[in-house]
């Protein structure tokens, strides 16, 4: 576009969709870093806000959800803010509940409105099929995310589609030397759900479970490795050694154990099915 003369380029269009606060930065910190530097516009949808997410009974319901509020609010401000002060990563809620995302037609059109309104044109989000993390939330949001851009008419998906938390990945952007400081940095935020040797592991394991696919590449240096989503069935089937490690998370179901997600929502007047658009 030209305006008085000077050419106003538009700037890519990055969303990430998450189903916790902390999943951003647990697996895409790089990804959101490096979109950052080059100028990219980026946002974050988060699906639910953790209210579940402590053994503490004291702590679940609108307390954690609290805490883990203004932490994602701290995690955004970390990869930096503009003139005004305000942070460079733009922050939506779904408004769902921990534990409680549900997989229907009505999520999936929900999500769907919400991602051709934004009109990104880079989006991630969890892969529900060959995954690290078989927590039920992002199993749900994962197949959200599937399904909103399969029914999709083509022309209006975005331009790249990946999934993070992928144990087949194929495209992998490298972590500098000089920015394994901003991306522990970024972790750091969420301080109520790790310490400095967790980060430290979590670090280490994403890498480490990719690793057969990263070397069958050849590529030996530290990276964030992503799987480009396909609408191909054929492709969700794992191969090779990510067989052998999807053994260990295949129908092993996180953040449902016994007595985790009680007391039940409307305890703490907490509701599941919201209402609206998305924001
Ligand atoms: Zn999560």
């Amino acid at each position: 576009m030209i305006k008085n003369n000077i050419i106003l380029v538009k700037k890519p269009k990055l969303l990430f969709i998450n189903p916790h606060p902390d999943d951003g930065e647990a697996f895409c910190a790089n990804f959101c870093i490096q979109a950052i530097r080059f100028g990219w516009e980026v946002h974050q949808v988060l699906a639910t806000c953790d209210e579940y997410g402590t053994p503490i009974a004291e702590f679940k319901g609108k307390r954690i959800q609290q805490i883990r509020r203004s932490e994602m609010l701290k995690a955004a401000n970390a990869y930096g803010k503009d003139l005004n002060g305000n942070s460079l990563v733009k922050l939506h809620w779904m408004n769902y509940i921990d534990g409680y995302v549900p997989h229907n037609k009505k999520a999936i059109f929900r999500l769907q409105k919400f991602i051709l309104k934004l009109n990104p044109d880079v989006i991630i989000g969890p892969d529900p099929f060959i995954y690290m993390d078989g927590h039920v939330d992002h199993m749900a949001v994962g197949k959200n995310y599937y399904f909103a851009l399969k029914w999709m008419n083509p022309t209006q998906r975005p331009k790249k589609m990946f999934f993070f938390q992928s144990l087949i990945p194929d495209y992998f952007i490298p972590i500098k030397s000089s920015d394994k400081k901003e991306v522990k940095y970024v972790k750091k935020a969420h301080k109520s759900q790790w310490n400095s040797f967790e980060i430290d592991l979590l670090n280490f394991f994403p890498s480490f479970l990719q690793l057969p696919s990263r070397l069958k590449k050849g590529i030996l240096e530290k990276c964030e490795g992503y799987r480009i989503v396909s609408f191909n069935n054929d492709d969700h089937l794992p191969r090779g050694f990510a067989k052998i490690i999807f053994k260990f998370f295949k129908d092993k179901p996180i953040g449902c154990e016994e007595g985790r997600l009680l007391p039940k929502p409307e305890h703490f007047e907490l509701k599941t099915d919201p209402e609206g658009e998305i924001i």
